[in-house]
């Protein structure tokens, strides 16, 4: 058995007996549903070549012809957005409405990627200040040329498309490397989008296991957008640096949910129970911690339970959580907790026997001490912690205390915001959960261990372009310096008039 670049063995029935292919699986079954190709280095580059001569008429096209394309492509998308549902529940085992829901939010991005391409990228003057004020100033910010695109499973439109939407709108040609989990989700994408853009390649999909994904880095291409865990987002850096390609970095997360002593209890429970449940807790942005304000905190555990007992894992059609779609996943599920209660933490509701690969019913532990796994690391499935502490300060304390800084969760009636703001996190949903990715205007990243770099929003369409300054000189000016021309008391009026304006 090889080891793919990830470390990650591609065990689970991936490899064929044909070492070109890799069959796809769905994991509540085993059955293949796919079988792709292992793209070497030499094809990985082929597609960027094509790619880049590409991304040229893809530029060429502007703002409006592009938009035509994207629009559409939405439609299409729309059309049969239960076709592609079918294949992301058949790769990833997620219940059908989960991989509808995500698709709803593929469609919004693009939408609004397409409509505010033109607004935020286009050429734009700019004040030239009082010392040139002979010069005109513009900013325009261009493609780059070919953007990589290397994406996770757990969300296989959704996450990817964050990169892929924003980067076309843009103006550049597309590379992209899907999980090896769900190959089809991305060749979907690429097929669909070349029926409605058949003249050039302008979005390619390579397939493959971690050296796919790494030759895809080395391949010249003129940005890598990755999201995966922080182990794989310090490889593909590393590999990125060698070629000096600059990389945006979108990792995993460790959130935090707080619950002030006024909050409404019952949208909290809602909310730590679907965000730290939905997708079979397989969620980036997903709750893994929760803190409670000692005065609320009996009530709210109550809650929880109550409302996590109900969740039924399995993989037919009326199941709430599907499967855990990475089989060595469980093993990490299953350490967490049996590490948890080892250590003196309560298992509420579940506890290890609540795992049965491929399968994870859902687990509420209690009193976890802080310096679990299930508190420090990314567990990625149904679980949840809950810690009570005695004031929301303390509460910020404990949520800030991670490497990550992806996303956070805050109830409270009457301080929302202002614990927002104190939170050390790219993104923070208020009274709700995870409901900053479902507003394509907001960027979407997070700090420390979470990755740096943005998805999403104006700043997603800046990351896939290069700002390009340009003056131009409308008339001489009364003093000239930089010229060899300049006469001798140019200098000492100029530093005369910048005392004036500047000095008091
Ligand atoms: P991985 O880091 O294992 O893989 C991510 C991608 O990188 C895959 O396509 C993988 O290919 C590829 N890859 C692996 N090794 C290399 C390499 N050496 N060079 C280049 N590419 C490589 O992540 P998962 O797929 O397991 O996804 C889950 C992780 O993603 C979680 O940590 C989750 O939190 C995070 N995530 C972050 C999000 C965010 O926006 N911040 C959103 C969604 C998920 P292959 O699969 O073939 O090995």
């Amino acid at each position: 058995m090889t080891q793919t670049a990830s470390g990650r063995t591609p065990a689970s029935g991936h490899e064929s007996a044909d070492a070109t292919q890799f069959a796809s699986l769905d994991p509540r079954t085993g059955e293949v549903v796919g079988r792709h190709p292992v793209h070497g280095p030499d094809e990985v580059a082929a597609t960027v070549e094509a790619a880049r001569e590409a991304g040229r008429w893809w530029a060429g096209l502007g703002f409006a012809g592009r938009g035509e394309r994207l629009d559409a492509w939405r439609k299409l998308i729309v059309e049969r957005l239960d076709e592609l549902a079918t294949v992301i529940s058949a790769e990833t085992g997620k219940p059908a409405d989960d991989a509808r829901l995500e698709l709803v939010l593929v469609v919004d991005h693009l939408h609004w990627a397409t409509r505010n391409a033109e607004r935020v990228l286009r050429r734009r003057r700019v004040s030239p200040g009082m010392l040139m004020y002979n010069f005109a100033a513009t900013l325009e910010y261009q493609p780059l040329g070919v953007v990589g695109v290397i994406g996770p499973w757990n969300y296989p439109a959704f996450t990817p498309m964050g990169s892929i939407a924003y980067a076309l709108a843009a103006g550049n040609a597309v590379v992209f490397k899907p999980s090896e989990y769900t190959p089809g989700v991305g060749a979907w994408l690429a097929a669909t989008f070349a029926e409605v853009v058949p003249e050039h390649p302008v979005f390619g999909v390579v397939t493959g296991f971690g050296e796919t994904g790494a030759a895809l880095c080395r391949s010249g291409v003129d940005k890598v957008a990755f999201t995966g865990s922080t182990a794989t987002g310090k490889r593909v850096m590393a590999t990125c640096a060698e070629t000096l390609t600059p990389v945006l970095v979108e990792c995993g997360g460790k959130d935090p949910l707080i619950v002030d002593a006024d909050a409404d209890l019952h949208a909290a429970a809602e909310a730590a129970v679907w965000g730290g449940m939905s997708n079979a807790g397989q969620t980036c942005v997903g709750v893994e911690r929760v803190y409670v304000v000692d005065a609320v905190a009996d009530r709210f555990v109550d809650l929880v339970v109550k409302r996590a007992k109900a969740l039924r894992p399995g993989g037919e059609p009326g199941a709430d959580l599907g499967p855990i779609t990475m089989p060595s996943q469980v093993d990490v599920i299953r350490g967490h907790i049996q590490d948890a209660l080892d250590r003196g933490a309560r298992a509420v509701l579940g506890g290890v026997d609540s795992v049965r690969s491929p399968y994870v019913g859902p687990v509420v532990l209690t009193d976890v001490p802080e310096d679990c796994a299930a508190i420090r690391d990314e567990t990625f499935g149904p679980t949840i912690t809950i810690n009570r502490v005695p004031d929301v300060d303390e509460a910020l304390r404990l949520a800030n205390g991670t490497r990550y800084g992806l996303a956070a969760t805050v109830f409270s009636r009457s301080r929302g915001a202002d614990l927002a703001r104190r939170l050390r996190a790219g993104m923070v949903s208020v009274n709700s959960v995870i409901a900053f990715a479902a507003v394509p205007g907001l960027p979407f990243g997070g700090v420390g261990d979470s990755g740096f770099g943005r998805i999403h929003g104006e700043d997603g369409l800046r990351e896939f372009a290069r700002p390009q300054a340009v003056t131009r000189r409308r008339f001489r000016a009364v003093l000239e310096p930089m010229t060899f021309a300049r006469g001798s008391r140019t200098v000492r009026r100029l530093l005369r008039l910048v005392r004036l304006r500047y000095g008091r």
